[in-house]
């Protein structure tokens, strides 16, 4: 608990959450992780052609203590949750998740027992980044995206606003099984007409 959670809402604290997000947008500093073939294209975003240093992000820190961004890179065997947990809670506080590609986000084409069928199962995700593999310009527009992310975060009593409206807004959705059908899933096919041909054989 900080400062920010004891002042009132005004702008006093406005100015303190634009500052706060800019400051930590600026500074965030990912973890050395990695764990199937997106890694990959996330090492790439180190290169000169994509070039993660434009944002200052270059030194993907070997311990969790000096990170603050865990950019799942791949599937997530059952065997590795664990670890990728512990990594989690290791790293410094405030943090953020990127799960990078389809595998890391809902188990992919493994839909499997060994593989974990999202990695927000075991810790929560903040951007989900889609694709296989997700290109390097991928994974930067979601570095980007996340940045807006973290400088519009809500900070003291504007934080706890803000979480009643998403409360009061989860809660007054229609739920999936009462929502209107985006297509007919019954709809008769048209019959198949066999369209003459040569026979290449005869
Ligand atoms: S999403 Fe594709 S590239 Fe990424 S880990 Fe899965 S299989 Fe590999």
């Amino acid at each position: 608990m900080g400062l920010e959670e004891k002042l009132p809402s005004g702008f006093l604290l406005s100015t303190v959450e634009g500052l706060a997000g800019y400051m930590r947008k600026a500074s965030i500093w990912p973890a050395t992780f990695g764990l199937a073939c997106c890694a990959i294209e996330m090492m790439a975003v180190g290169t000169p052609d994509y070039d993660i240093s434009r944002f200052g992000m270059e030194r993907f820190a070997a311990t969790p203590r000096q990170a603050d961004l865990m950019i799942v890179a791949g599937r997530v065997s059952q065997k590795m949750a664990p670890v990728v947990r512990q990594v989690y809670d290791q790293m410094a506080n405030p943090k953020w998740v990127i799960s990078m590609g389809v595998c890391a986000s809902s188990g992919g084409m493994f839909n499997n027992y060994a593989i974990v069928q999202g990695v927000d199962h075991i810790i929560p995700v903040d951007i989900y980044l889609p694709g296989c593999p997700p290109r390097p310009e991928m994974l930067l527009n979601a570095i980007i995206e996340l940045h807006q992310q973290i400088q519009s975060t809500k900070l003291g009593v504007n934080r706890v606003a803000a979480a009643r409206a998403a409360e009061q807004a989860a809660l007054a959705a229609v739920p999936t099984q009462l929502m209107a059908p985006t297509h007919e899933h019954h709809a008769p096919l048209a019959p198949l007409t066999a369209t003459p041909g040569r026979n290449l054989l005869a």
